[in-house]
């Protein structure tokens, strides 16, 4: 059913080792032929040459994985040679002379799907354990591979499908069997609450997947860009270029505790008549409406003005920290708000107890990230249509519609589960889902 494929598995460039692998049936003839070994035993390591028209290639490690126990279920192989550019690309051209084709984009773990070693939200799972921005999300993606997810959706299933069974005996034996609505209804309802509070948790933890948005606002002067580059000095920075960076929007990224903040320094808010000034301060509070948390930076050597007034209209997130900078200087304030932090942003001074405030902001979230979760958008719309289905269905009921209608959508509802699970598909779906791995993936 398989051909053999191969791959480069280790990131392109110079580095101490490069992994190539093959998969398929012909995967222990060719690296026989290759090496030269009279016999290659599942999973020992075996230090040799390759070689190609009898000229060596380079010297390796090799292990060979026999059907089943690899990570795709088929024949593998993995050949650890010398981390360079050419003589990793040689050793890749040497297999595919060998009749291997190239792998593409995520076909290893898509085997690994179609053989049943892992489900389509492990597969995920492994995906988003590459892709890990934080320690936090890391965790998340792991208890998933663990296969804590399954188990759950497993549950629902399992619950669905006793009810459905619940109905279509009545179906079937219509006058020998009273249908308990009531209790059906219950259960349905008992199951849908269950789907619900899991979405609204995930939704959480997609955020942690994502990074928590933290926008610095405040009059102009305030000592945003300080602040900003005092926390990217002070917690690790997480260098990536982000997309719609712009003069008045820089962001940067910071990890606080093993959760991953997008930090957004925005141009100084004030009422002004100047046009381009303007389209600056719309920016900012665009950017601060999509905000998670928004860090709102007074000034202690003015004091509260007229221009933060104008600005505390602006904030209808409810999840801001009112800042005091420059706490270093002259101080000028009165306490103006309940839960407010003074720093200095110039000398970090207060800077762990602004960290901790953001900490407890975020609390709720990193407790919700802990357990297993949804972790793909993917899965959070599937299990919103299991819920829609589960509604209609008790509707149906309510309304004393006849019994298949009810089974149509809960049989609905199971097929989205399977689905979830990976139980079907299309190849559609899969190519959406692989094509984001890496090829030797
Ligand atoms: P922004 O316009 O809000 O981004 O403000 P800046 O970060 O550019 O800072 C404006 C001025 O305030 C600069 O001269 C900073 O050096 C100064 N500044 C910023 N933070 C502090 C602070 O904590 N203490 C003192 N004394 N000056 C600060």
């Amino acid at each position: 059913m398989y051909d053999t494929i191969s791959a480069i598995s280790s990131p392109y460039g110079t580095g101490a080792i490069s992994v190539i692998r093959i998969d398929g049936p012909k995967s222990y003839e060719i690296i026989k032929k290759l090496t030269n070994l009279d016999e290659i035993k599942h999973r020992m390591v075996y230090s040799t040459y390759i070689y190609f028209e009898n000229e060596i290639i380079d010297q390796v490690n090799v292990v060979f994985f026999k059907s089943p126990k690899s990570y795709t279920g088929n024949d593998l192989v993995e050949i650890y040679a010398h981390g360079g550019v050419i003589v990793t690309r040689k050793i890749l051209e040497t297999v595919l002379s060998s009749g291997a084709r190239l792998a593409e984009r995520g076909e290893f773990t898509k085997r690994a799907f179609l053989n049943g070693k892992i489900s389509l939200v492990q597969a995920e799972a492994i995906y988003q354990i590459i892709e890990a921005k934080s320690e936090i999300s890391l965790k998340m993606s792991l208890q998933n591979l663990k296969g804590g997810l399954n188990e759950e959706i497993e549950y629902y299933r399992r619950e669905i499908l006793n009810i459905l069974s619940e109905i279509e005996v009545t179906v079937d034996y219509p006058d020998d069997i009273e249908i308990d609505t009531k209790n059906i209804v219950k259960e349905i309802f008992r199951i849908k609450n269950e789907i619900d509070n899991k979405v609204t948790n995930s939704k959480k933890a997609l955020m942690l997947n994502d990074g928590i948005v933290m926008t610095i606002i405040g009059k102009p002067n305030s000592g945003k860009s300080t602040l900003l580059n005092r926390l990217l000095l002070e917690d690790r920075a997480i260098v990536t270029d982000i997309p719609g960076t712009t003069r008045d929007v820089i962001k940067g990224e910071i990890d606080i505790n093993g959760v991953r903040f997008i930090i957004v320094d925005t141009a100084g808010i004030r009422e002004t008549e100047d046009i381009v000034e303007k389209i600056g301060i719309d920016r900012s509070l665009r950017e601060m409406k999509k905000a998670d948390i928004v860090l709102f930076v007074l000034d202690a050597s003015t004091g509260f003005t007229k221009e933060d007034e104008f600005i505390l209209k602006e904030i209808e997130n409810n999840n801001f920290i009112p800042i005091w900078n420059k706490c270093d200087s002259s101080l000028k304030i009165n306490k103006k708000f309940e839960d407010e932090v003074k720093i200095s942003a110039l000398t970090g001074e207060g800077l762990r107890n602004l960290e901790n405030k953001i900490m407890s902001k975020v609390k709720d979230i990193v407790k919700s990230g802990t357990s297993s979760h949804i972790t793909t958008q993917r899965q959070v719309e599937i299990l919103e249509r299991v819920n829609l289905y589960l509604e209609r269905a008790v509707k149906s009921l309510e309304e004393g519609f006849e019994l298949d209608i009810i089974s149509f959508d809960l049989r609905k509802a199971l097929e989205e589960l399977d689905t979830l699970l990976g139980k079907r598909f299309t190849d559609d779906l899969l190519d959406n889902i692989f094509s984001n791995f890496c090829v030797g993936k």
